[in-house]
């Protein structure tokens, strides 16, 4: 089956085209036909497309809105000049969408249809940033594809439907849960699911087997505790705001500070939000950016101290969390990083893991220096007891298997948990 994976956002779409069907999914012989992203949309756009060969290319179109944008994606990547071996709008079969909120009724992947439409379209308040642009690509694929190509909603916040309530409550008035749904929910399921299920496939466990923490750093970053396969607790929260240091995002703080820096600083506390999510974390400490090779650049070789104090925050706070879901797991087996931070930087990942020989984890450093560019691999040293693991997240790929899983059948609304 060929998959169209979407990932809409304001005005950027993230897109790949994938093989796969149940004896692909089974050998793990999924074929990704192209990617790629479109941005700035809404003006002269840049698409820029990935082969599977590796070779990349960049092409310019005036694309007015969502729906140009997706129109112009599907004739592009059914034509012959897109390389991807499509030839018609018909080859596309399905269409997979990463929509962020999926609320507590989406418990796992769902095709989507009037009523699941009207599900996403309730939760825009829980994600008002996110939801509605998932929605419009929903619309601009059906405006491109027509209705009789199935399309299926793969949620962000899915895989984090196990939590128990000890771990998604806050300690505010319980009304305030019943009445405004203010809870955890939890964010990045769909790539914290893609770590653990690839974990469990290299390390040949059963699904009941995979205890681990997994790391995702990427601009946004969150922390998850897995027990028997299945989230036990997340760092990010009613949003993506709490938790671990971001690029721009502060992560856990004092709400007192809310009110405080509106006072002090003259602002609204919508503007006081805003900063929190996009002016502060990596690039509100050091005061340069939110881009973690940059900084790592001005804090090694310009020596700027602001640069250095922003990573160890940011390492600092991730290391905590490893602590306290070591606590909530009762031990673990491995510290599972990925993100483009994640898997690419050695020098943050063991920054991270330095001081946690407690725990039984210790750093072979020439297998952490090799991890980089994509690759997958253990870098704890022999005999550690908390071992550490970089495991690239594929979430396109889990998008597009849900999505031959749902129209295929095989996966239906609350029936089945999300395979990890
Ligand atoms: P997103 O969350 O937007 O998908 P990514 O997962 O691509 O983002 O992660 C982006 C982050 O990864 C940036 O901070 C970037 O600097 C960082 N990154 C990418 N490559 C490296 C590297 N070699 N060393 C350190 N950080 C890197």
């Amino acid at each position: 089956m060929n998959i169209l994976v979407l990932n809409v956002g304001s005005a950027t779409v993230k897109f790949q085209v994938v093989v796969t069907d149940a004896e692909r999914m089974a050998n793990d012989g999924d074929t990704k036909l192209l990617r790629g992203q479109i941005e700035r949309i809404g003006g002269e756009s840049v698409i820029t497309f990935r082969h599977a060969d590796g070779t990349t290319r960049r092409l310019t179109a005036a694309l007015r809105d969502m729906r140009a944008a997706v129109d112009w994606l599907v004739g592009h990547v059914t034509s012959p000049e897109s390389g991807s071996g499509l030839s018609a709008r018909a080859d596309i079969h399905a269409v997979g969408h990463r929509v962020v909120h999926g609320g507590e009724q989406f418990r796992s992947s769902v095709l989507i249809d009037a009523a699941v439409l009207q599900g996403i379209e309730d939760n825009v308040e829980l994600a008002p940033l996110h939801n509605p642009h998932n929605l419009r690509g929903i619309e601009a694929t059906r405006q491109a594809l027509g209705a009789g190509v199935p399309q299926v909603a793969v949620f962000d916040t899915a895989f984090h439907h196990t939590l128990p309530e000890h771990a998604y409550l806050y300690a505010v008035p319980y009304p305030l849960y019943r009445r405004h749904k203010i809870r955890r929910y939890g964010f990045h399921g769909t790539s914290h699911r893609s770590i653990a299920y690839r974990f469990r496939k290299i390390t040949a466990r059963e699904r009941n087997d995979v205890r681990i923490i997994t790391l995702h750093l990427g601009n946004g970053c969150s922390a998850c505790a897995i027990q028997g396969g299945v989230s036990i607790d997340t760092s990010m929260g009613f949003t993506p705001l709490e938790g671990l240091v971001m690029g721009t995002r502060s992560g856990d703080l004092d709400p007192a500070l809310l009110d405080y820096i509106a006072a002090k600083e003259g602002l609204s506390l919508s503007q006081v939000e805003a900063m929190l999510n996009s002016q502060s974390g990596l690039l509100g400490i050091s005061g340069l950016t939110n881009d973690m090779r940059d900084l790592l650049a001005e804090a090694n070789e310009l020596q700027d101290r602001r640069a250095r104090l922003a990573i160890e925050i940011f390492c600092y706070r991730a290391r905590k969390y490893i602590g306290a879901y070591l606590a909530a797991l009762g031990g673990a087996d491995a510290v599972v990083f990925a993100g483009g931070i994640g898997e690419n930087s050695a020098e943050i990942r063991a920054r991270i893991c330095a001081g946690l020989e407690w725990a039984g984890l210790h750093v072979d450093a020439q297998t952490n220096g090799a991890l980089v560019g994509g690759r997958e691999g253990c870098f704890s040293a022999e005999g550690s007891t908390l071992e550490a693991w970089v495991v690239p997240t594929d979430e396109e790929l889990l998008i597009a298997r849900d999505t031959f899983r749902v129209v295929s059948g095989g996966m239906q609304v609350g029936t089945r948990k999300n395979p990890t």
